[in-house]
């Protein structure tokens, strides 16, 4: 394995970013992209906390300790999954990640962006074999250093999506997140792990978080909705004059951008890790962490991203096929494909990614309509023109964001309400083998469900509620920023946008009372 110095300021000129190609700017975006659309709330200026906690991000222990826990609990799930009672809901492994984490990350998600790759074991355990150091600053790292091909970038994370997709159907197909045999949890655990330290040993810094690890194009869309800005630069007049740029390409006090991001530019938390490393290594002290208003992150975006704008669609057919599948009429219709096709077991691939291309062909053939029917602009030199597809497609994609969101978060809900007291019992008897090492196994609540299942339903319909009217208001505020000025008829198209995802919650939410709380 070769070792090599990890300076690498080739990589990190200032708009190397991936996708570049596969992005749509809106008109006068480029300009306005250094206008201060940052976020005002700083978090290491205020007034009590901040100071605590700006030295707290700056110490280079801090993500090993955020991380530290995540990984004692997943090393602890692959153990007990492997070797601990075969039976999901008294085994760790199974209750802990299906009853609890998952929910728990997709909250986690919605409400604060990228939170969870702060402390993600995966990702950390990857660094820390990579970098050969669980926090120190070392000059070189090992592996082959390679870089992400720029053919390759330009498929932004549309491969995660395709992870994505492949491990959801490996998923469904073994029944693991059912949950199903604790074992297959805990091998989906290695097997995770495996990819990622394989790829950190062969990519440079966080080209797995980037590119490959299957939720990283997931929690990026999801997380848009998040109050969690991420690093945002104080004042980017100092960032334009700024020679050394340590924040991308490192110093004696931190990492260079494991994302391959720079604080500078960044216009939306999609993609940054917060890993800090640029708050220690800003010689300017010219970085802070923001929050934001909610959706701030889908609305606020001048250069819109395909490849964001396809995972959207995509991972909304992929949720409507997890709820479709759930529905009387399913399983017959699967049978009638499996003799067909002559394939046993559940899903079958062409339902599956049948489902999936039916919803995203939809939504991109009401895209496609609407840019006909209203796609003629209405001033300048392009008056009575229709502008491209991808023009229309990247920002009603963006604004069907907060519905997504919602959906995936609704599908967890039946799990966490009627399932996650179980983890109380399992804290204590993690191998289901009859110990009791907290006096927490036979505790009277474990058996309790926290909402009945007409109350779950009423829980994932307000839910729907809440994304949609996110859906509708984002939407709202883009259409009329970046697609009015290409209509003539800028009002109607308005009302059409928002009554389209209207429309589109209102399924959601039927399909959530005809599957009646199904997990
Ligand atoms: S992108 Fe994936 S591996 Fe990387 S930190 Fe986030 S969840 Fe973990
Ligand atoms: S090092 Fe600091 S001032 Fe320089 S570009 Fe990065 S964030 Fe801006
Ligand atoms: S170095 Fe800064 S911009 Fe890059 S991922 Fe870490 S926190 Fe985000």
């Amino acid at each position: 394995m070769a070792v090599q110095e990890r300076e690498r300021p080739e990589a990190e000129t200032v708009g190397s970013s991936p996708a570049r190609r596969l992005s749509v700017i809106q008109r006068g975006g480029s300009e306005r992209h250094f206008q201060p659309t940052d976020p005002r709330i700083d978090l290491l200026r205020l007034p009590l906390a901040g100071r605590w906690l700006e030295k707290a991000v700056k110490s280079r222990r801090f993500q090993f300790a955020a991380i530290l826990p995540n990984q004692i609990i997943f090393w602890l799930v692959i153990a007990t999954g492997l070797i601990g009672v075969a039976v999901p809901s008294r085994n760790f492994s199974t209750a802990i990640t299906w009853y609890v984490w998952f929910c728990a990350v997709f909250v986690m998600m919605v409400g604060a962006g990228r939170a969870w790759c702060l402390m993600c074991p995966f990702g950390g355990a990857g660094e820390w074999v990579q970098r050969r150091s669980f926090w120190q600053r070392h000059p070189i790292s090992i592996g082959l250093h390679l870089k992400w091909p720029e053919s390759w970038s330009r498929w932004g994370m549309l491969p995660s999506v395709g992870v994505f997709l492949a491990m959801t159907w490996g998923e469904e197909f073994l029944n693991i997140a059912g949950p199903g045999r604790p074992i297959l949890t805990g091998l989906m655990v290695i097997f995770i792990i495996t990819f990622a330290v394989g790829i950190f040993l062969v990519f440079d810094r966080r080209t797995f978080c980037r590119y490959l690890c299957p939720l990283t194009a997931i929690i990026g869309t999801v997380g848009s909705t998040g109050m969690v800005a991420g690093m945002r630069t104080r004042d980017r007049e100092i960032c334009l004059t700024c020679a050394t740029k340590d924040c991308m390409r490192g110093s004696e006090r931190g990492y260079p951008c494991p994302w391959y991001e720079w604080p500078g530019s960044a216009t939306s938390n999609m993609m940054c890790g917060l890993c800090t490393e640029c708050v220690k290594n800003c010689p300017h002290d010219n970085v802070g962490i923001f929050v934001q208003a909610p959706l701030t992150s889908v609305i606020a975006p001048l250069r819109r991203r395909l490849d964001v704008a396809l995972a959207v669609l995509v991972f909304f057919g992929l949720v409507i096929f997890q709820q479709v599948n759930a529905l009387g009429f399913y399983a017959p219709m699967e049978g009638t494909v499996n003799q067909f096709t002559h394939f046993s077991g559940y899903p079958n691939p062409i339902d599956y990614i049948g489902i999936i291309a039916l919803v995203t062909g939809l939504v991109a053939a009401y895209v496609w309509g609407l840019r006909a029917v209203f796609g003629r602009e209405r001033t300048g030199k392009a008056k009575g023109r229709v502008s491209s597809f991808a023009i229309w497609l990247a920002p009603l994609a963006y604004g069907l964001i907060p519905l997504m969101a919602a959906d995936y978060l609704a599908r967890q809900l039946p799990k966490f309400w009627l399932s996650s007291p179980k983890v109380i019992a399992v804290i204590s008897d993690p191998f289901g083998y009859g110990w009791n090492l907290f006096g927490t196994a036979h505790a009277a609540i474990v058996g309790v469900q926290i909402l009945s299942p007409e109350g779950v339903v009423i829980s994932q319909v307000v839910l729907i509620a809440l994304g949609t009217i996110g859906a509708v208001y984002a939407t709202v505020r883009i259409v009329r920023r970046d697609l009015t000025k290409l209509t003539q008829h800028p009002r109607a198209l308005t009302t059409v946008s928002a009554a389209a995802w209207t429309l589109g919650g209102a399924g959601v939410a039927a399909l959530y009372v005809a599957m009646g709380a199904a997990t």
